[in-house]
C-alpha cells in the first residue's frame, strides 16, 4: 500500500468484544471518503482473545495492521509503538473500548486542513463515565494546566488527530501520552479544540483505578513543566 493520507491507530489491552465493533465503525466512518487510510491495532500484551480476534479481522480488513508487545507495557508505550509504524501524514488515536466515536474522525480531519493546525484534539462534551471520574479529570485538567502553563480541556481524551511529523519528534515517556498536547505545542506546533462524542464503555473494564492516576499524574506535570523551561529555543540566523 502507498504511503496513506491517515493512519487509525490504537492500543487494545483486553478489548476483545469491542474490536470487531470498533473496526467495523472505522470502516462506516472511512470507506469511500476522499482520504486514503489504513488501521494500526497495537495489542500491548491482551492475555483474552483481543489478538486473535485482530488476527481474524484481517481478512475482512486489508488495511488492518497489528503490532503485537511481548507482554503489557501499558497505554503510552503502545501508542509511542503505534505513531512510530503508522505511515499516513496523519495519524488519529482512539481508544479500543469504543468510548470515543470514529465518526468524529472526518470532522476532524476537515478542520485540521481547513485550519492549518498540526493537532486537532477532542474535547468530551457528554462524558459517559462515573461522577468520581469526571471529577477527577476536571481537577486534573485543572492542576495539569496551571502547573504546565497550558490550556487544555480533556487532555484524557484518547480522540487526537496530528500531523505525523509533530508526533515523530516528541520523546514519550510513561504516562506522557496525556500530556501530548503541550508536548507538540512546545515544538512550536499549533493544537486546536473540537467537541466530540463520547460513549459509556459497554464491554471490558476500565485499566486504571485513582490513585495511579493522580499520583503519577502530579511528578508528570513537572517533568512536562521541567521540559517547557528547558527547552532549546534558537534559531539560525546563517550557515556560511
Ligand atoms: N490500554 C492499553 N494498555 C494498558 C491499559 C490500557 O493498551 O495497559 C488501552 C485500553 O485497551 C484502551 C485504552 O488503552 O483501548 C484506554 O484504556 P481504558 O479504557 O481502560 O482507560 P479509561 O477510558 O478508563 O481511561
Ligand atoms: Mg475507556
Amino acid at each position: 500500500m502507498p504511503q496513506p493520507d491517515l493512519s487509525v491507530v490504537f492500543p487494545v489491552y483486553n478489548e476483545e468484544e469491542n474490536v470487531p465493533i470498533l473496526l467495523g465503525e472505522i470502516a462506516a466512518a472511512l470507506d469511500g471518503r476522499r482520504w486514503s487510510y489504513e488501521i494500526v491495532a497495537v495489542d500491548d500484551g491482551s492475555v483474552d482473545g483481543s489478538l486473535q480476534v485482530l488476527r481474524d479481522s484481517r481478512t475482512k480488513y486489508p488495511n488492518l495492521r497489528i503490532i503485537t508487545f511481548e507482554k503489557n507495557a501499558g497505554q503510552t508505550a503502545a501508542l509511542d509503538a503505534a505513531w512510530r509504524a503508522a505511515r499516513g501524514t496523519f495519524v488519529v488515536s482512539l481508544d479500543a473500548d469504543l468510548q470515543n466515536d470514529p465518526a468524529d474522525i472526518p470532522p476532524m480531519m476537515k478542520m485540521l486542513e481547513e485550519s492549518g493546525a498540526d493537532m486537532v484534539i477532542g474535547v468530551r462534551v457528554n462524558r459517559h463515565d462515573t461522577w468520581s471520574r469526571k471529577m477527577q479529570s476536571k481537577i486534573g485538567n485543572g492542576v495539569r494546566n496551571w502547573i504546565t502553563g497550558d490550556h487544555i480541556t480533556d487532555t484524557g481524551c484518547s480522540l487526537k488527530l496530528v500531523r505525523r511529523e509533530a508526533v515523530a519528534r516528541v520523546k514519550l515517556f510513561t504516562g506522557m501520552h496525556r500530556f501530548l498536547p503541550t508536548l507538540v505545542r512546545m515544538q512550536g506546533y499549533k493544537v486546536m479544540e473540537m467537541p466530540v462524542n463520547h460513549r459509556p464503555r459497554q464491554f471490558g473494564i476500565s485499566k486504571y483505578g485513582a490513585m495511579n492516576r493522580a499520583f503519577r499524574g502530579l511528578a508528570d506535570c513537572f517533568a512536562v513543566r521541567w521540559m517547557g523551561k528547558r527547552m532549546l529555543k534558537y534559531r539560525i540566523r546563517e550557515e556560511i
